[in-house]
């Protein structure tokens, strides 16, 4: 089981509150804002979506009068459990790019000093 913290602090974050909050969690001990890594949250919407497909497929086999919705609610209910639980077990935690550092709006350029046509022939 991956254990999240926080990169600034290294203080555990519990997986619950990383998974119900992954967009926006705070750190604790040091107040950074965290969010949960893309790559995590995709893993745990693919494992969602195939625990959805397998619940779906496995419930149309069966013949009964509600064949045509018990599919469709097994795969939804499988999908809305699984996905969260992998991500709460797969949940890396990042900084959360909320504060952009500024860069300066121009470069200065090495060779800029006048303009060196003018100059070249005046031996
Ligand atoms: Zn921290």
């Amino acid at each position: 089981m991956a254990v999240r913290m926080c990169p600034h602090c290294k203080t555990e974050i519990t997986a619950p509150e990383a998974a119900a909050r992954s967009n926006d969690i705070e750190c604790p001990k040091c107040g950074t804002r965290l969010e949960v890594a893309p790559g995590s949250r995709t893993i745990s919407t693919l494992a969602g979506l195939a625990a959805g497909t397998i619940a779906w497929r496995l419930s149309t086999g069966s013949t009964s009068d509600l064949g045509g919705v018990l599919p469709t609610l097994y795969a939804f209910l499988a999908f809305g459990i699984v996905s969260p639980l992998v991500l709460m077990v797969t949940a890396n935690l990042r900084n959360a790019p909320a504060v952009l550092a500024p860069e300066p709006a121009h470069a200065s350029s090495p060779a800029g000093h006048g303009g060196g046509g003018l100059d070249a022939g005046h031996h």
